[in-house]
């Protein structure tokens, strides 16, 4: 029989989702004795939370599952299990493929964890369970949070909008909204833990249904008392309400950011993507939103190699990206995924083909963000110190409102303080600045 001081070892893939689900298995194992451990080799129970939307992220997911191994032959005590999108998608599988993994538990059934490894340690035999991947997500376990300054809560789960292109809406199911007393009560937790900075989760946060709108409940949670940032994330842009626009600008600590994937460039493959806006529409809604927040930072993710995509396509992407003006862009190639209705769709990309537009237009994209973060120099922005940057102690490290990331040369200031800092030198995804003085009233 173990004894109480049993060690558990995360690892995360993928989203924030993904993280913040971590931080809630990892709550409701706490309640059964598990600490948390960085090293594999001391951990009892090893959990890896597993992230399918991109080829590339299941590969690393393989790679970990054969990594331990050795470990399990070392130590026959030790639990492995695998949870998340990848474990719903795969199920059984996983541990056919590799017997040494102990459970799998899909995206539905994580607040089980508890249970089934305590099941485990007192009979070994597999475990998989993947038969609700729409179930609810228990409201009663309190998160243990990594970080100090910066938290997520989940406002929901799943998604309903199913983009020909993403395995999201199969792994995570329907979208289920949590009641707004539970997210208060969250937040206030989060709050009294010390975090400073809270973004509220979704994978469409503007379809939120738990008896108000998302606009609503991102003016309630603005009212909590001791949360000094509240940012959200991802916002579709087909449902980005004026009454959210209306509440960002209206709000105290609300930052002016919205991550507002695009996706694509061209109505065609926007259209292919099951996007259901065009590009005339984005464009609109860009605007309306720069009317409203005039120092509103946009950011936005983009997939290149769609199937069926042209050169003409291409070109159409790169003049909207020059048109727009994001502040920054997530690029990604796409990705094939058994399961979605792109990955049947003929006339699939070449790599080499995918490689060179994507090297392209981040290069577009880089000019745009650097200018943009030129624009800024000499002025003075708010920054919410994070703690040391990770190469030198005596820099401190911080984001601004507008989520862009900033180094400082480190005074008496502690992490979770607000500080004014003036911007000396700015790069594509990095600006640099000294201090003008602390503003924290904490
Ligand atoms: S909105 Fe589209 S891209 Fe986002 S999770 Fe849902 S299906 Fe995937």
């Amino acid at each position: 029989m173990r004894g109480m001081d049993k060690k558990l070892k995360i690892l995360t893939y993928g989203c924030q989702m993904n993280v913040a689900d971590s931080e809630r298995m990892a709550g409701l194992l706490k309640k059964i004795g598990y600490t948390l451990t960085d090293d594999a080799e001391r951990a009892d129970l090893i959990l890896i939370n597993t992230c399918c939307v991109r080829a590339t992220a299941e590969d690393k997911v393989f790679g970990q599952i054969g990594k331990f191994k050795s470990l399990k032959r070392e130590k026959p005590s030790l639990i492995l299990g695998v949870a998340g999108c990848m474990a719903q998608k795969e199920g059984a599988n996983l541990i056919k493929r590799a017997p040494h993994i102990d459970f799998v538990l899909g995206t539905g059934q994580s607040s089980e964890v508890a249970r089934v490894v305590l099941s485990l340690e007192r009979e070994r035999k597999h475990f998989v369970d993947v038969s609700n991947v729409s179930g609810e997500i228990s409201s009663e376990v309190f998160p243990l949070r990594g970080g100090h300054v910066s938290t997520f809560v989940p406002i929901m789960y799943g998604c309903n909008n199913f983009c020909t292109y993403c395995i999201v809406p199969y792994v995570r199911g329907r979208e289920r909204s949590r009641q707004p007393e539970e997210i208060f009560a969250e937040v206030k937790q989060a709050v009294a833990e010390g975090f400073k900075e809270i973004t509220l989760l979704g994978q469409n946060v503007n379809s939120y249904s738990g008896g108000m709108t998302f606009a609503e409940l991102l003016s309630a949670v603005d009212k909590i008392a001791g949360v000094k940032r509240l940012r959200f994330m991802t916002s579709h842009p087909k449902d980005l309400s004026d009454e959210l626009i209306a509440a960002i600008a209206g709000g105290e600590n609300i930052c002016e950011h919205i991550h507002l994937p695009v996706q694509y460039g061209s109505d065609k493959i926007l259209q292919r993507m099951n996007r259901v806006y065009t590009v005339e529409k984005y464009l609109r809604l860009v605007e309306k939103i720069r009317v409203a927040i005039p120092n509103v930072s946009l950011t936005t993710d983009l997939i290149v190699g769609f199937p069926g995509e042209t050169e003409e396509d291409f070109q159409e992407t790169l003049k909207f990206l020059r048109a727009v003006k994001f502040d920054a862009a997530f690029t990604f190639i796409y990705s094939k995924r058994s399961g979605t209705p792109a990955a049947t769709f003929a006339s699939q990309i070449d790599d080499a083909t995918k490689h060179r537009r994507l090297e392209e237009l981040m290069k577009v994209q880089n000019e745009i963000s650097l200018a943009k973060n030129l624009a800024l120099e000499n002025s003075a922005v708010e920054v919410l110190v994070e703690g040391a940057s990770k190469t030198d102690d005596k820099i401190f490290m911080g984001r601004t409102r507008s989520n862009k990331l900033i180094l400082f040369e480190h005074g008496s200031e502690q992490a979770g303080e607000l500080v004014s800092v003036k911007i000396n030198q700015a790069q594509t995804w990095l600006l640099k600045g000294k201090i003008i003085h602390s503003s924290d009233v904490a």
